[in-house]
């Protein structure tokens, strides 16, 4: 059999054209209206527009808004024709959506153009799927990277304030109006965030690839102490950040059957045939890049109800069933898994998984196939990463469909497959790898079990061959793990089998993959299959954006007006020579205070007004800052602990006469703030939240204390927060367990914006310290190459707890802050003393606390030592740049380069 193996040209519709083709009929009817801001290659398209379109085309006079005064113009437009509100009916939500619109529209200009370019110029692209995507707000962001026409970017900004200040507007009023995309858990989401903003900021051709959910992470309330779970209607409004493209909808199936009367082989190609189908729409958001005009896509994709109709079911009288199925398909991308590092294996889940990885590959290989390349070229063109093992169906829905449709050979189909994929692993937790039991993922998607299991088929005997007679070996590496009562797939490995590269996130957590859970497909494939990228945050909406103030003295000090530093961290160390400069510290520290008054008033307002924390007090207040998901690896509950360990000292002191100067110079004034959901199912998780409370209630109320110990959670932690949050911190806690935080990314967001880390030896708080020092990092407690031993000795030893901790859960065991109902958190209390302390709190509590006494010493004795250290953190933290990941992502796993705008 032959097979003709250039692809046949798609007639499906597109934003994007080819422009490598000037016969096709599509080009000059689509072109037509790009008149005036066409680079070089593309205006070559008007010598062939017909005549007929030719007044359309010189008509076209669509132009972005330089000046404030064609700002409000385009300001007022927008309130009168796309709101269509009366002018004077026109309040901060809708001056938010007329604004939105605005920015927009200057956005999809540059969005078109980079389209433009990247189609003509065929480079490379990259595609980065990931099943969250968390943005939060838009409008800011883009009013600091968007590019006008006359101004440098960071000038649009301050343009676009005073404009719509003479139209009686407070920007920040306005930007507070938008809610939060909150596509996402946690760091996962966030670090594709910070990556798609990286990757238009570099130039890179690169789309990122999501679901639309109509409902994402749940808005977290605090009632009596617990979490209670709300929707997130983010959609309630008109969305101006979203494009939806009604006229991109790919037909996706489930379920049904493989018809086999032609043939028997699983190798060759197989008809899919019956199931269910949905459609998947395309919806865009335009991600512009910093200083340039580079304007990439984030393409997320919303389940619709196909048209067709079930005439059968209809006409037997089912017309109920025949709708209710219809709706069914809304449910797939209603909503985020709330989970953060733990896997559920529910079958909408694997839905989502399929529909998601389907419908984008779709787009990937239709975008192909215009290009007329031969198959062969697909992974010159095109390299996909997988944030985690979510988007693994990918790997086996191309090999579908260039086996299925495109009749390609088995193994030449697999060769590019592999060429294609790199897969980024984000754990080595055990309950957070992904498994899914055969029968599901069979009865769900039966033509892609065959072909997993060919897969692993072709993969065992490659093992075989090249360590014969070792079945241990093989069991160990299958795809398909033989457990009771049911087989499973094994995700991780699927990825790593039909990926050409494999990284960890942070130096220690690479090590660690190549040591545990792919420790055997080191010995099979070679280390050199594995790598390390370490994760980086986007600086401009970590440090500009959340921080304008520290932003703003860094620009004037280096003399750089147009933020360059924001480009190139490395021109941050020039303020080294600073960090003992006395002007320069007290510079610096009234930056932080105001940061950390503007944190108190949120404070303030989440309290129903009421004031938590005195201003007077604030400058010499230690802001103790933990916010993240809510996990017990990440361990809050130690954090909580220390806090009543502090709390009983200082009753201890006073009780037995010591003098309350003596005491508070002892524990100096200190607040603990505490933020982050927990997945509503995790019910150690939420007794952690209900035991941080019930402690806030009673510090906060014990007059005693004169207010040198407070405690504080901040309800429903999201972008937005933290960007408020994490500028305000004088200490950070980064405190999990040894070897089980991959990477972390809030670390390097407050190593940003100048706060000093508490932290163990774990993720990227190693690389953290390489970078700026292991003076400037406050380090505690075991190390991860003894977490099995102490885990080990836990389970064949009574624990044996330091007293201090001892002290500390008598108390807690007493009621003294649950004194209703005194057992209340008992199970946190038996986890520890129990069921063999798995975190190991009791191994690293004299540590930790030892570490806090160093700290409370340095802030409170030695102000100038510590704004040192925060000085040279920030001068230091270059390395942390997301831009710098994907330069790494580009060079060593993509093989792509950036295409600059002309
Ligand atoms: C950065 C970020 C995270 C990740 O925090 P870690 O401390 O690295 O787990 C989670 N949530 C939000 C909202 C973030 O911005």
């Amino acid at each position: 059999m032959s097979f003709d193996r250039r692809p046949s040209l798609s007639t499906s519709q597109s934003n994007d054209l080819i422009f490598k083709d000037p016969n096709s009929p599509h080009v000059p009817r689509l072109t037509r209206r790009l008149t005036g801001f066409l680079p070089q290659e593309i205006r070559a398209i008007d010598s062939i527009i017909p005549a007929e379109s030719r007044k359309l085309w010189d008509a076209h006079k669509v132009k972005k808004f330089n000046e404030p005064s064609e700002f409000q113009d385009r300001f007022i437009s927008h309130v009168e024709w796309t709101l269509a509100r009366s002018l004077y009916n026109c309040d901060d939500l809708a001056a938010y959506e007329a604004t939105s619109n605005s920015v927009r529209d200057n956005l999809v200009i540059d969005w078109n153009l980079t389209q433009q370019r990247q189609t003509a110029r065929d480079k490379k692209r990259v595609y980065y799927l990931s099943l969250e995507f968390l943005m939060g707000r838009a409008l800011d962001n883009a009013l600091i990277n968007m590019q006008t026409d006359t101004s440098s970017s960071g000038e649009s900004r301050e343009m676009v304030k005073g404009a719509i200040g003479d139209l009686g507007f407070k920007l920040e009023d306005v930007l507070k109006q938008e809610p939060d995309a909150a596509l996402g858990n946690g760091g996962l989401g966030r670090l594709a965030a910070c990556f798609v903003d990286s990757m238009a900021t570099g130039d890179y051709p690169a789309w990122g690839y999501g679901l639309r959910y109509q409902y994402g992470i749940f808005a977290q309330k605090i009632i009596n102490g617990f979490q209670v779970e709300t929707p997130d209607y983010w959609l309630n409004f008109p969305n101006p950040w979203e494009i939806e493209r009604s006229e991109i909808h790919v037909p996706i199936n489930f379920y049904g059957y493989v018809d086999r009367s032609s043939n028997t082989s699983t190798l060759t190609p197989a008809e899919w045939l019956g199931g269910e189908r949905v459609l998947a729409v395309a919806y865009d958001m335009p991600i512009p890049g910093f200083k340039t005009s580079t304007v990439n896509n984030l393409r997320l994709w919303s389940a619709r109800p196909t048209t067709e109709f079930d005439f059968a079911k209809f006409n037997s009288g089912d017309y109920r069933n025949s709708v209710e199925q219809q709706q069914r398909a809304e449910s797939i991308t209603a909503v985020l898994y709330p989970n953060d590092n733990f896997e559920q294996g529910k079958e909408l889940r694997l839905k989502q998984q399929y529909f998601w990885c389907a419908a984008s590959l779709h787009d990937i290989v239709r975008r192909f196939k215009k290009t007329r390349r031969p198959w062969s070229e697909f992974p010159d063109q095109i390299a996909i990463q997988l944030n985690d093992t979510h988007p693994t169906l990918a790997i086996v829905e191309l090999q579908r469909i260039l086996v299925d449709l495109e009749k390609l050979d088995w193994h030449e189909a697999w060769g590019i497959v592999t060429a294609t994929f790199a897969y980024t692993n984000h754990t080595v937790m055990q309950e957070a790898l992904e498994k899914w039991p055969v029968g599901l993922f069979g009865h769900l998607l039966p033509r892609h079990l065959e072909i997993v299991f060919d897969i692993n088929w072709f993969f065992l005997k490659e093992v075989e061959e090249k360590f014969p007679h070792d079945v241990d070996l093989l069991s160990r590496v299958s795809i398909i793990e033989e457990s009771s009562p049911e087989r499973q797939v094994r995700m991780a490995y699927l990825a790593v089998v039909g990926s050409h590269k494999v990284n960890g996130v942070a130096e220690l957590h690479s090590d660690l993959i190549k040591t545990t859970i792919f420790k055997d497909f080191v010995k099979i494939y070679g280390v050199h299959k594995f790598t390390n990228v370490t994760n980086g945050i986007t600086p401009r909406r970590w440090l500009k954006q959340a921080n304008p103030k520290l932003a703003s003295l860094i620009s004037k000090t280096l003399n750089d007006p147009e933020d360059k530093f924001l480009l190139d961290m490395s021109k941050l160390t020039a303020l080294r020579d600073l960090a003992e400069d006395e002007d320069f510290q007290e510079k610096w520290n009234d930056v932080k205070q105001f940061n950390k008054l503007r944190l108190a008033d949120l404070i303030k307002e989440l309290n129903g007004g009421v004031d938590i924390l005195e201003r007077d007090h604030i400058r010499n207040t230690l802001f103790d800052i933990q916010v993240k998901r809510i996990h017990e690896y990440k361990r809050q509950q130690l954090n909580i602990l220390g806090v009543i360990h502090r709390y009983l000292s200082i009753k201890e002191a006073l009780a037995s006469g010591v003098k309350f100067e003596e005491v508070a110079k002892k524990f100096p004034r200190k607040v603990s703030i505490f933020g982050g959901k927990s997945a509503p199912g995790y019910y150690m998780a939420k007794l952690i939240i209900k035991l941080i409370n019930s402690v806030a209630e009673v510090v906060n109320n014990d007059e005693e204390l004169c207010d040198i110990l407070k405690v504080v959670f901040i309800p429903d932690y999201n972008v937005s927060k933290a960007e408020i949050i994490i500028p305000a911190s004088d200490l950070s806690e980064h405190i999990s367990t040894a070897g089980t935080e991959a990477s972390g990314t809030s670390n390097m967001k407050f190593v940003m914006n100048g706060g000093l880390i508490i932290g163990t030896v774990d993720g990227a708080n190693v690389e953290i310290t390489r970078e700026i020092g292991e003076e400037n990092i406050f380090l505690f407690g075991n190390l991860s190459e003894n977490v099995e031993e102490l885990r080990y000795a836990h389970q064949y030893q009574p624990q044996k707890l330091p007293q201090s901790l001892e002290k500390v859960l008598n108390a807690v065991e007493s009621g003294a802050f649950s004194p209703d109902s005194p057992s209340e958190f008992q199970p946190l209390i038996d986890s520890i003393k129990h069921h063999g302390d798995y975190y190991l709190v009791s191994d690293d509590f004299d540590s930790y606390v030892a570490t806090h006494e160093l700290v409370d010493e340095l802030y409170h004795k030695d102000k100038k030592s510590w704004l040192k250290k925060s000085i040279l953190s920030v001068a230091n933290v270059g390395f942390f740049s997301s831009d710098r990941c994907i330069e790494e992502y580009a060079g060593t796993i993509w093989n792509t380069e950036p295409l600059k705008p002309e």
